[in-house]
């Protein structure tokens, strides 16, 4: 028996990558494939300013890129981190599930890795990005080593986002999907949750799938895409999995150090219903709503469902 397929991704410019998602599930491809293909739409627009050519630098003006992939029907993932100079991540991290032994590499010998099975180097700073990285630079102190003691503030609400990606073949097969440039001037060498399975994203094929973007050194802590998959095993729909985890994964933190930080989650279930929720409306700023885009019979755009601070640590609200 066919089963509707469906896709999801995280926020507004994921709609054209839902767009293709959709339209490979409809003639038959795989979730698994269908989220590759799908995440390749984001990873080569140099529009996006935090996924693949064109994403936001590191300290030092580099692009370093975090991806990950894993397959609701065998259990297997791969995932890479720190890549430089490949503007497509997710396939790096597909040829690591589809080809060796392992689940993760990271650096210079993933890219090596990805030189070695047909991918090639491209300059992934476009003239936009080298030149907001250049005022990032001017504004800093000379005596930041740490990049983080003084000058602008590292995580602003238009330096960061990630294509997250979850999707159901007519199989009924699920797999999920997350790609990012990470978060912009961060630490030479600093990984978020994106390639981290389990936080980033998580699939069982048994149960459903989920995927994350936002503050990923904090999600990290909380394991979030994991545990949208267990809520939703113990009966929430996708939607009360997604809140439970913001809940417990704000719980966590300090809300002095971390109040006000954005994440979002994003899930869909083995029968199709999708949900996903954010901590804030704005948490990428005015212009840049949590926006999520379904793909069912055609694409649509959709936004809301905040778990606020306010609403999980009460201290806040003094
Ligand atoms: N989760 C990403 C990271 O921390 C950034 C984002 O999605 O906003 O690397």
């Amino acid at each position: 028996m066919s089963v509707s397929p469906v896709i999801i991704t995280t926020w507004r410019f994921g709609l054209a990558a839902s767009v293709r998602g959709l339209e490979l599930l409809k003639s038959g491809s795989s979730a698994l494939d269908a989220i590759e293909a799908a995440a390749n739409v984001t990873e080569l627009d140099p529009e996006v300013n935090s996924v693949g050519l064109g994403g936001l630098p590191n300290a030092d003006g580099i692009v370093e890129l975090d991806a990950a992939i894993m397959d609701g029907l065998t259990h297997a993932a791969g995932s890479v981190a720190g890549v430089t100079d490949i503007a497509t991540p997710i396939s790096i991290a597909r040829k690591v599930m589809d080809l060796t032994p392992h689940t993760m590499l990271v650096g210079q010998n993933a890219r090596a890795f990805a030189l070695r099975n047909g991918f090639h180097t491209e300059e992934l700073l476009t003239e936009k990005s080298r030149k907001a990285w250049q005022e990032w630079q001017k504004e800093r102190s000379a005596s930041d080593v740490s990049h983080f003691t003084s000058g602008p503030p590292i995580l602003t609400p238009d330096n960061h986002d990630t294509i997250g990606l979850c999707a159901l073949d007519t199989h009924g097969n699920l797999a999920a999907g997350c790609t990012t440039s990470g978060m912009a001037w961060k630490v030479p060498g600093r990984v978020g949750d994106s390639p981290i399975i389990g936080s980033g994203l998580y699939v069982d094929n048994a149960v459903g799938a989920a995927a994350g973007t936002g503050h990923g050194d904090e999600m990290m802590k909380a394991v979030v895409s994991y545990r949208v998959v267990q809520n939703m095993e113990r009966g929430m729909t996708p939607e009360e999995a997604c809140i439970e985890t913001l809940r417990y994964m704000m719980a966590k933190r300090n809300p002095e150090l971390h109040g006000n930080y954005g994440a979002a989650l994003i899930a869909v279930r083995k029968d199709g219903l999708v949900g996903a929720a954010a901590t804030k409306s704005g948490f990428a700023g005015p212009d840049r709503l949590w926006q999520w885009a379904v793909g069912k019979d055609d694409c649509t755009l959709h936004e809301g469902v905040y778990v606020t601070p306010t609403e999980i640590i009460p201290s806040l609200l003094t």
